[in-house]
């Protein structure tokens, strides 16, 4: 496996060494559990998303908290968390490409494998590649544009074709369809996000409707992350829940708003970047080295945890600048902090370890098995 690790399991947290990606075991355990509990509750399936975490020692816990298997957004993300012992992948993605396609196959020689589609002509390159296994078999989900406008085909007609297609190509299983909302998902306000999936569901139920007409069985109707979940687990229709950035959290989806405004606070920030202050040239600038290569800012810069008074506000390769001019002097050299990352998926794709921390020892240190894994 990778090499120097920040860490040991059974030190002290204060030996960690610096810029160190780090996880509360009890706030992720807890994450995990009520998920898990919330859609037991509902009475749908869980299949959390892998590509938040990368790390087989998550994926696992995730299974034994009751999820059916994991999703994965790349050929090579799924590849590791099968080689993790995960038994159940959807790539819950197009996959275009021969030698994609190749992978994905023979990765269907040994797990329980499924893929989205949403193109004619790339699911007969999948059915000829599911052909040179013997015996491989994969699910496909005909991905419907449900409002994001990304991937997907048209709701209703188009997505009968396109399943009846599947259903017809040897090697492939009709599983249902993908109807994954992600421009919802950070809407701030509950009542935009209702709205969105309120839509979502108007193109779910024409597709379904097209299906039953056209007598195929619409066994999973997949979706849902983080920022909308519960309004997929009740709408009655969706079956199979998507939410990844659960387990973690980070400084973007710490603002959105549950319902009636209030703060969306159902899972804890359980992931932080530890950095060390590096420089304090005046009493209003500490200097911390955690910058962009230890961090994610497309979604925001970090916020310092403790510290509501002083401000993160600028990342360079391998510096970050904190303002404190509300509180000079506040951090002194040497002294360390704990960074709430911005977005916690890109941000875990730049490390290597994730150091999990039971009060103030080391628990253990894993590998993040499928950082950059991005093919
Ligand atoms: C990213 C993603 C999710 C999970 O979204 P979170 O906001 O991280 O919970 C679910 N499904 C699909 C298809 C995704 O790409």
């Amino acid at each position: 496996m990778v090499a120097r690790p920040p860490a040991e399991p059974g030190q002290p947290v204060s030996a960690i060494d610096t810029p160190a990606l780090v996880v509360e075991l009890e706030r992720l355990e807890r994450n995990i559990e009520t998920m898990a509990e919330r859609a037991r509750a509902a009475g749908v399936r869980l299949r959390p998303h892998a590509k938040t975490h990368k790390c087989g020692a998550i994926a696992r816990r995730q299974l034994e908290a009751g999820a059916v298997g994991v999703c994965c957004q790349k050929v090579s993300e799924a590849q590791a968390m099968v080689e993790a012992g995960v038994p159940d992948v959807l790539v819950s993605n197009e996959v275009v490409g021969e030698r994609k396609l190749a992978r994905l196959a023979a990765l269907a020689a040994e797990a329980r494998v499924g893929v989205c589609v949403d193109d004619a002509g790339a699911l007969a390159s999948l059915a000829r590649a599911v052909g040179e296994v013997p015996g491989a078999e994969i699910t496909v989900l005909v991905e419907v544009d449900v409002g994001a406008g990304r991937c997907g085909v048209a709701p209703g007609p188009a997505a009968l074709e396109l399943a009846r297609a599947v259903a017809c190509a040897p090697g492939l299983r009709f599983g249902g369809i993908q109807a994954y909302h992600g421009s919802a998902q950070h809407l701030r306000s509950f009542a935009e996000r209702r709205a969105a999936i309120d839509a979502a569901l108007a193109r779910v139920g024409l597709t379904l409707a097209a299906l039953a007409e056209g007598g195929l069985a619409c066994e999973t109707v997949a979706g849902a992350g983080t920022g909308t979940f519960p309004l997929e687990a009740a709408s009655g229709v969706w079956n199979e829940l998507q939410p990844g950035s659960y387990v973690f959290m980070d400084a973007d989806y710490a603002r959105i708003e549950g319902p009636q405004g209030a703060p969306f606070r159902d899972f804890g920030q359980s992931l932080f970047v530890l950095a060390t202050v590096m420089s304090t040239p005046v009493p209003e600038r500490a200097i911390v080295d955690a910058g962009l290569k230890a961090l994610s800012v497309d979604s925001g810069l970090p916020l310092v945890e403790g510290h509501p008074d002083i401000r993160y506000v600028s990342a360079s390769d391998e510096h970050g600048k904190l303002d404190c001019s509300q509180a000079p002097g506040a951090l002194r050299l040497g002294e360390r902090v704990r960074l709430v990352p911005g977005h916690c998926d890109p941000t875990v794709n730049l490390h290597d370890h994730l150091v999990a921390v039971r009060g103030e020892r080391v628990a253990h240190v894993w590998p993040i098995d499928a950082r950059g894994a991005l093919w």
